[in-house]
């Protein structure tokens, strides 16, 4: 297992063991719920959960070479991970490890960079050793292996991430720090979550009741209600559905074409609003101004109709298959020619 020390610890904090890290710096789980001096770390937990459900992404403490802060940084991660795996709740894990993996991807951004070579090492076993990804610099650029490009960027549907639209050499393919790190995010995150599932259910302490019911009644803002939904979807409806699903960010374009689909097939803004619960800047009044606005409930009292194929592929949201052949809108699609 790859040693870090701990500044890389405190970048990338899921690769610890909560109760193992907490127990070698000598604090007991009884002592972090019962100790005023230790509420901190609880404070400091609760406020990056709450960063993550809301959308955000936990800033680092300035100055991370100081000691003291580095500890506070880990801390609060894996106190984090012990209050979530004692409220249980799915929705705040997911938002929470893919917050986290978002974090730890503009860290290893930064670390991929050619110099200073022991920070690139470092990234690039991290990367090997987590996700089995061989990543080199060749002449300057980053590659990855055709392969390991391949299993990944098949989540992406975008034009560049097209094996065609990429520069392909030797087996390999060059990416930017950016992208590189781009490609693995779905597993950063899948990987967090796997590790907070996976850890022992701590003991219930006294000073963590209150944290914990704060946690679940948060979790209920985002509790979500199934879409009804009819008929088989178009592709690039599904693939707005996924990557709201993934807690990813969908364009505002994107955005329209769901919801004027779903609205012309009759759902009510009260059914496609929970769609949008995952969305990493949801906001419940924003949500449902714009979704009222689009049903002609609010506004002007018109209702927007969905957007045209010829459109939704101008924006790079069109994945046709041949069901799509001879439709011009997403509306027509199923219907029997
Ligand atoms: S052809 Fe039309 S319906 Fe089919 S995926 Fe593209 S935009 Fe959607």
């Amino acid at each position: 297992m790859l040693k870090l020390g701990p500044v890389e610890i405190a970048k990338y904090p899921f690769v610890e063991d909560a109760s193992s890290y907490i127990r070698d710096i000598g604090i007991t789980l009884e002592k972090l719920g019962t100790d005023p001096d230790l509420q901190i770390f609880i404070d400091m937990a609760m406020k990056r959960i709450r960063t993550a459900a809301d959308g955000g992404v936990y800033e680092s403490l300035p100055d991370m070479l100081d000691k003291r802060r580095m500890m506070f940084e880990t801390l609060s991660f894996l106190v984090a991970v012990i209050l979530l795996k004692l409220c249980g709740m799915q929705t705040l894990i997911r938002r929470f490890a893919l917050a986290e993996a978002r974090r730890a991807e503009k860290n290893l951004g930064v670390d991929l960079r050619i110099h200073p070579a022991d920070k690139f090492e470092l990234a690039k076993r991290l990367i090997g050793d987590l996700f089995s990804v061989n990543i080199e610099y060749i002449n300057g650029d980053l590659s990855v292996p055709v392969q390991d490009y391949l299993t990944r960027a098949i989540n992406f549907h975008e034009r560049e991430w097209n094996l065609v639209n990429r520069r392909v050499s030797k087996g390999r393919v060059y990416l930017t720090r950016h992208e590189t790190v781009r490609l693995l995010r779905t597993e950063i995150s899948s990987y967090i979550q796997a590790k907070i599932r996976s850890a022992k259910m701590p003991t219930m302490q006294s000073g963590f009741e209150k944290p914990v019911t704060e946690l679940i009644d948060l979790a209920k803002r985002f509790a979500s209600e199934t879409v009804i939904v009819s008929g088989e979807h178009p592709p690039c409806i599904k693939h707005a559905i996924e990557i709201l699903e993934r807690g990813e960010n969908l364009p505002h374009s994107g955005r329209f074409m769901l919801a004027t689909f779903l609205l012309n097939r009759g759902q009510s803004v009260e059914q496609i609003a929970p769609l949008f619960k995952n969305a990493p800047d949801y906001n419940e009044r924003t949500t449902m101004y714009q979704l009222r606005n689009l049903s002609g409930e609010s506004g002007g009292g018109t209702k927007y109709t969905c957007p045209s194929c010829e459109k939704i592929k101008s924006n790079d949201m069109c994945f046709a298959n041949e069901k799509c052949d001879g439709i011009f809108t997403p509306l027509h699609f199923g219907r029997k020619k």
